[in-house]
């Protein structure tokens, strides 16, 4: 799907969603209203303020979000409203969707890209370090014995998946890098590495419910690919995940070959200090419980 139809998918179903929620939202203020009167003269007026303030902030978040995906960068007060609006829209959007016969790979998909738009739009840059690459288990040959969920280096590198080349790039560019077999696998590294970014690859399922977990640790998404079917033998193109990671590596850390690309590139973004820290901690505690 095109970058455009993605973001019109999901424009679309965030301005359907907020429409049908403050539609119940004002029903739900009219109907006791009539009633309420009975109870205190007052009483009516003060849900109908609170119903209208849960209206404002709803479309204030939505609003947010759309003019943060058209334009590209964040504005005041919305910024704060992304992992909510994200949090909240996102099941919403999904039931939307589905009422209308879209697939939830579609769905998910449009979430996927309009989320890697909102990390960019905050344009940060981190330290190598700072930086985690995550990987799912099905990107190793299924034939292969070496066991890498606990250390990645137990790869041989003969170059039958794309775990050497994974590899290759940690070493050039000294992020981190692991494999997860699953979510509590990834809740863990992320505790133990404490990136303040996640560059993951995974399919559209794992990469939406990753990027809600680990909210509001910044986490941009690549897709895998599935030439043999879900979970077996996937690939990932090394070219995109290199792509990625250009995007928020710290400039003063790249290797020189990199930077001339980059300098040619322009500059983009800031660097991220070890106090700013993205919610590595607050993602820390959160998945630990
Ligand atoms: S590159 Fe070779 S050794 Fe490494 S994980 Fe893939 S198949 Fe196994």
């Amino acid at each position: 799907m095109q970058d455009k139809a993605r973001k019109r998918l999901f424009i679309g179903l965030i301005s359907g969603t907020n429409f049908l929620i403050c539609v119940l939202l004002a029903l739900l203020w009219v109907v006791p209203y009539v009633g309420l009167t009975n109870i205190h003269p007052y009483a009516g007026w003060v849900l109908g303020a609170a119903v209208g303030a849960l209206i404002v902030f709803l479309s204030w978040s939505s609003l947010g979000l759309v003019l943060n995906v058209l334009l590209g960068r964040t504005f005041p007060f919305a910024r704060r409203f992304r992992g909510m609006s994200i949090k909240l829209f996102l099941p919403l959007i999904t039931l939307l969707g589905r009422l209308l016969g879209m697939s939830k790979e579609k769905i998910r998909s449009s979430f996927i890209n309009v989320n890697n738009e909102l990390v960019l739009s905050e344009a940060a840059r981190y330290r190598p370090e700072e930086i985690l690459l995550l990987m799912p288990h099905c990107l190793q040959n299924s034939r292969c014995d070496r066991r890498l969920t606990y250390n990645i280096h137990n790869c041989k590198r003969c170059g039958k998946c794309p775990i050497a080349g994974l590899l290759d790039l940690q070493e050039k560019y000294g992020v981190h890098l692991a494999i997860a077999t699953g979510g509590t696998i990834a809740r863990r590294i992320v505790v133990q590495t404490r990136p303040k970014m996640i560059v993951a690859v995974a399919c559209e399922r794992d990469l939406s419910s990753g990027i809600q977990d680990v909210y509001p640790l910044p986490a941009y998404g690549v897709l895998n690919m599935r030439p043999h079917g879900p979970c077996l033998d996937t690939q990932v193109a090394l070219q995109d995940v290199e792509e990625a990671l250009l995007k928020f590596l710290d400039p003063a850390f790249l290797p020189s070959e990199t930077e001339d690309r980059e300098a040619k590139a322009g500059p983009r973004g800031r660097v991220v200090s070890s106090g700013q820290a993205a919610g590595a901690e607050a993602v820390g505690d959160g998945a630990a419980g």
